[in-house]
């Protein structure tokens, strides 16, 4: 971290190093740290030139929502403030990278540690929809990994507010996790996030998206989780589960009891040794890992779709050398 400058938040000041976290839509994140407290953070620093009006409103929109979330699982916003070019969000850090990435490098996930993320996605998403408020872009490139191998979902660019219990028409997300009601822009509501639910928990058990519309489970799942996903995936909405129903779902309710047995077992087998004097070994429960079924996927995350987004990325090319940008434009120390 060889250059970096400080910059005066609402409320620390930050210094903000070279090291690039990664791209976004609008800008790059980079490592930062806050210098009361010392902590790391990441810094999502947007450059105000190249906005257009509605990339502004879209970004409003990020700070507001996020700015009010408080969740284990959700990316928490430490402060959010402009200078006379860049607008900053100073996020909590996630230095285990995303599940898009970890999938790509260990392959499909086996089904309880599929469970063991899965379950603190939907918490989160749950909070969400408590407060009314839609994520609209679930996906394995927006649920970050942090230090404790806890599951952040981030990336709050098309989350909105329900409005008598839905919202207007808007084709927003990214195409491979988006339910048929958005690509048809017609009723939109709470469900449309368990739509992509459903997509993210089949990508991390297959390391790819439903073919075709086709949901092609492979061997080795259970017949719970098969029947869940198949409930996520329902076109009509009013089938589809709330949270709360998948919470209570068969699928979760055995990983609960699987989980209570090991507890009890590791419990009840502690202190316990075999002739040889070595400890027993406790039988370890879930199906064994899958074989990955493919490498690359066409887009690596995802193709995000309407113009918005798209116009957005174009203008940001290449993160080092934004990065330098940023820093060139302050007086590097
Ligand atoms: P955008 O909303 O502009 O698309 P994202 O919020 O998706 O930007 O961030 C882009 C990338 O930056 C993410 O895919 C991730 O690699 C990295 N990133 C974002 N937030 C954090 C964070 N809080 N901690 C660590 N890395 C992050």
């Amino acid at each position: 971290m060889s250059q970096q400058f400080q910059v005066k938040g609402t409320k620390s000041t930050y210094i903000i190093y070279d090291k690039v976290l990664g791209k976004g839509a609008y800008g790059v994140v980079l490592l930062a740290q806050d210098i009361n407290f010392g902590n790391q953070l990441a810094a999502k620093i947007i450059s105000k030139k190249s906005l257009s009006q509605i990339d502004i409103v879209n970004l409003r929109n990020e700070i507001n929502i996020q700015s009010n979330l408080y969740h284990p699982n959700i990316v928490t916003m430490i402060d959010a403030f402009e200078d006379n070019e860049y607008l900053y969000m100073l996020l909590e850090y996630c230095n285990g990278g995303c599940l898009f990435t970890k999938i790509q490098l260990s392959g499909p996930l086996r089904e309880d540690k599929a469970y063991k993320y899965f379950i603190q996605i939907v918490q989160a998403v749950q909070y969400l929809h408590q407060k009314n408020v839609l994520h609209r872009d679930i996906k394995l490139s927006n649920l970050l990994i942090n230090q404790e191998d806890q599951i952040k979902l981030a990336d709050f660019t098309w989350s909105t507010s329900l409005q008598m219990g839905y919202v207007a028409p808007q084709i927003c997300g990214t195409l491979e996790y988006m339910p048929p009601e958005v690509i048809q822009n017609g009723f939109q509501n709470e469900k449309l996030d368990i739509w992509s639910l459903g997509i993210v928990l089949y990508e991390m058990l297959h390391n790819d998206f439903p073919q075709n519309g086709l949901i092609f489970i492979r061997n080795g799942i259970s017949k719970e989780c098969k029947s869940l996903m198949k409930q996520m995936l329902e076109v009509d909405t009013y089938k589809r589960p709330s949270t709360s129903e998948v919470l209570s779902s068969q699928w979760v309710k055995k990983f609960q009891r699987n989980n209570g047995l090991i507890v009890n077992t590791c419990r009840s087998l502690s202190g316990l040794t075999d002739k040889l004097g070595s400890p027993r070994k406790i039988p370890l429960l879930g199906s064994p890992l899958g074989s990955p079924l493919r490498t690359v996927i066409g887009s690596p995350f995802g193709s995000p779709i309407t113009s918005p987004l798209n116009t957005s990325q174009q203008k940001c090319f290449g993160s080092k050398n934004v990065a330098k940008q940023i820093l060139s434009t302050h007086k590097l120390s």
